[in-house]
């Protein structure tokens, strides 16, 4: 079990799914930049974040409520949560749902946190959660989220490798892919393309002083 201070928030899991450098970048060196993506992001979640709640015939609706794992070391906020009641009040069933800008994405960056929810809602309330929601902005509709266990075993490695990144307090190195690092909010800062070209130099730099010296020996 970990303590209130040990806790992680669940957005490095996102990150860190993304690129483990920027969870470094962010949470280590404390660099944050802002971009087109970013932006877009923030205004649709100070939509959803205000506190409060909603009372439909059986299902109640909590925004923006606060949750936590002590098993597995997170903390966060839920955009939305959709708890169907019994008759006698019990829980029928507990749903997550995240609002995300843009459409369904292919990588698991979304469903990580997703199911990382689900399990800080699991331990709270004692149920099973085997599925939870998107709201995508461009789609404006729902779209359900079926808990596989590939995604809970993969959430799972990702969050001990968050926590051993965070501890170590080590950044990694960068590793230019055009894909995801034209689309990072950090891609100024990180400049991924000038250290993978500075870290060739260096080791080309190495390599030829490494062969002088050799050459030098033998003569
Ligand atoms: S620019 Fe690329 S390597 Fe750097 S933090 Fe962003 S995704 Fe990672």
């Amino acid at each position: 079990m970990f303590t209130e201070d040990e806790l992680i928030p669940i957005s490095v899991l996102q990150h860190y799914s993304f690129c483990p450098r920027q969870v470094a970048l962010i949470h280590l060196e404390q660099l944050w930049e802002e971009n087109m993506y970013t932006a877009q992001g923030n205004a649709l979640h100070e939509r959803v974040d205000v506190v409060h709640h909603e009372l439909r015939k059986n299902v109640r609706t909590e925004y923006g409520m606060a949750i936590r794992s002590l098993t597995y070391g997170l903390i966060g906020k839920a955009d939305v949560i959709e708890f169907e009641l019994r008759t006698d009040n019990s829980y029928k069933s507990i749903i997550p749902i995240e609002f995300k800008r843009g459409k369904q994405k292919i990588k698991d960056h979304d469903r990580v946190q997703l199911y990382a929810q689900a399990l800080c809602l699991e331990e709270t309330f004692q149920v099973s959660i085997p599925e939870g929601q998107f709201y995508y902005l461009q789609e404006h509709r729902r779209s359900t989220v079926e808990f596989t266990n590939e995604l809970k075993i993969n959430t799972k490695h990702i969050i001990s490798n968050s926590m051993e990144l965070l501890l170590s307090e080590k950044t990694p190195q960068a590793h230019y892919d055009k894909k995801r690092c034209d689309r990072c909010s950090l891609k100024d800062i990180c400049m991924p393309k000038a250290v993978n070209e500075g870290g060739k130099k260096v080791g080309r730099y190495i390599q030829t002083q490494l062969r002088r010296m050799l050459k030098d020996s033998e003569e």
